[in-house]
């Protein structure tokens, strides 16, 4: 038995005019479970239609009125965690308290945005001159439109709706293809929450709803989180067109290892931050950069994690981890360790061989640690986003700082060691955005604002946060004079200055 997914516009379940489809998978048994709907001209006409208007009313309620929403959206995503949890592992293959751990941090995005009042707050300078009082505020984009990744179904567009809506805009969202499941389910939940129709909707879409969206004149932002070429293929389109742009990219995310670094935390934290979620979380840490002596300890260490690693359906209550996403990606990854292993590098654990016992038909690849790797090598060059820990020997902190800095990426990194300098030279060198010091995933918390350099970001600002406030909305200044009649004093044809006023 399969399900249809459909758009969600205007508060209602909506199917495509045209008959494009594309099939949903479980990846965890290679079965396809859905059709999905895949919208055209008609469907990006309407939706966009919808959130202008929709956009116009609900930035005239009242702040906490719209927090009211929020809370109550927030409520709902906690009592349905568990649902949810099981759409994202049937349609992404998670294990499922990992699909939990991403509504969670997601939820953390809504607790944030139901500050808002708080946060919106502008600036008053009362009697900049005589009579004169400055102040700013901060104003709705109207529309915009978050367009999201395969491998965080929840956790990414609540990075940015909370905040698109607390700020009074209508939302469009354009899930990936592959597991739209969880973004109706929200949709629902807005809905139940008390969110007037049409000011968050879900249009289902491949490349042409991108393209859409891009180039729609009544679509003022665009917040986009994928892999590198298509965000800046997305950042460079929508600011041609004139929208306001935030597009996070791909990362290859090093852990630089000191030989004083506690080995035991170390084997923990690097196994799970390599290997969950099968490696496909854009803060994964791919490459271990082990300096001088700590490289046969980490391997053995973390190997030893590598092969108890339980490879399974999410559903599962034992699974560690789950597939890949599609037969395409796990054929890739096995590639990238063949070709590596070809080209010198060792491969210490391996699994490509791994058969699922029941899920014969799954994406399943195994935990795999790749030693001796050069950075010529794809393994270390390209974004692997599979399950492959790639190592990388060098002689100092120096030179371990100076091999990631000339990494294109720049989303995460970390560093293990139980010197104070070395972490402090660590944070204070390294040319990345989001930086854990014996902390492998670290994601920002909601008030610091996540995002990365160099090829993991194109545009000005990181997602939620202030400075997802900041992304929302526009700044106004204004400065106001109410003369009292006697005050009356004729015009003044010069540039005034607030000195001789
Ligand atoms: P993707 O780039 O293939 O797809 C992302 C979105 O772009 C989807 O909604 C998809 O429909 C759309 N898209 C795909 N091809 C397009 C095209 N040619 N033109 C226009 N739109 C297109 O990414 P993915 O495979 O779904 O997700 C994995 C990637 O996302 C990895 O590279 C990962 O590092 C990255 N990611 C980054 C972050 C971050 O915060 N920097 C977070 C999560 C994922």
């Amino acid at each position: 038995m399969t399900y249809e997914t459909v758009h969600f516009i205007k508060g209602e379940e909506v199917a495509s005019s045209g008959d494009k489809r594309q099939d949903i998978y479980n990846p965890a048994t290679g079965e396809v479970i859905g059709s999905l709907h895949l919208g055209g001209p008609e469907e990006l006409k309407k939706v966009v239609e919808v959130a202008k208007e929709a956009s116009k009313s609900w930035a005239e309620l009242s702040l906490a009125k719209r927090t009211a929403v929020l809370f109550r959206f927030r409520e709902l995503l906690v009592a349905k965690t568990d649902e949810l949890a099981e759409i994202v592992v049937r349609e992404h293959g998670k294990v499922f308290s990992d699909a939990k751990g991403e509504i969670a941090r997601g939820q953390e995005i809504v607790e944030y945005a139901c500050g808002i009042t708080n946060l919106i707050s502008g600036a008053y300078t009362p009697q900049a001159a005589t009579g004169i009082d400055a102040y700013s505020m901060r104003q709705p984009l109207g529309v915009v439109a978050g367009i999201t990744p395969f491998n965080f179904p929840v956790m990414i567009q609540l990075w940015m709706a909370p905040l698109a809506i607390a700020t009074g805009n209508a939302f469009i969202l354009k899930p990936s293809e592959r597991d739209p499941g969880a973004a109706n389910f929200i949709a629902k939940l807005w809905k139940e929450a008390g969110l007037p129709d049409g000011v968050f909707n879900v249009l289902h879409g491949d490349k042409e709803m991108v393209d859409g969206l891009l180039t729609h004149p009544d679509v003022e932002g665009i917040s986009f989180v994928g892999s590198t070429p298509i965000a800046k293929y997305v950042y460079e389109t929508g600011v041609v067109h004139g929208k306001r742009v935030q597009a996070l990219g791909g990362a290859k995310n090093h852990a630089l290892i000191m030989p004083d670094a506690d080995m035991d935390v170390v084997a923990d934290h690097l196994s799970a931050a390599a290997f969950g979620a099968a490696g496909q979380r854009c803060m994964a840490i791919s490459v271990a950069v082990a300096v001088g002596d700590a490289a046969e300890v980490t391997i053995e260490k973390v190997a030893e994690q590598a092969k108890d690693i339980k490879v399974s359906n999410g559903m599962d209550k034992d699974a560690d981890m789950g597939p890949l996403i599609t037969p395409v990606s796990r054929d890739r990854v096995k590639r990238i360790i063949t070709e590596a292993e070809e080209a010198g590098a060792a491969v210490v654990v391996d699994g490509r061989d791994l058969v699922v016992e029941g899920h014969e038909n799954g994406y399943f690849v195994g935990p795999t640690i790749l030693d001796k790797v050069k950075t010529e090598m794809a393994a270390y060059g390209e974004e692997v986003f599979g399950p492959v820990l790639v190592v990388v020997r060098v002689e100092s902190l120096a030179e371990g700082i100076e091999l990631i800095n000339s990494n294109p990426f720049g989303n995460g990194t970390c560093i293990f060691t139980s010197s104070g300098a070395a972490a402090r030279r660590f944070t204070r060198d390294i040319k990345v955005g989001m930086v854990g010091v014996n902390v492998p995933l670290p994601v920002p918390l909601a008030n610091h604002s996540f995002g990365g350099w160099n090829d993991s970001l194109f545009g000005e600002h990181h997602v939620y946060g202030e400075e997802g406030v900041q992304f929302y909305t526009r700044k106004k200044a204004i400065t106001q004079r109410w003369p009292e009649p006697k005050q009356a004093s004729g015009a003044s044809f010069n540039f005034e200055s607030r000195n001789n006023d």
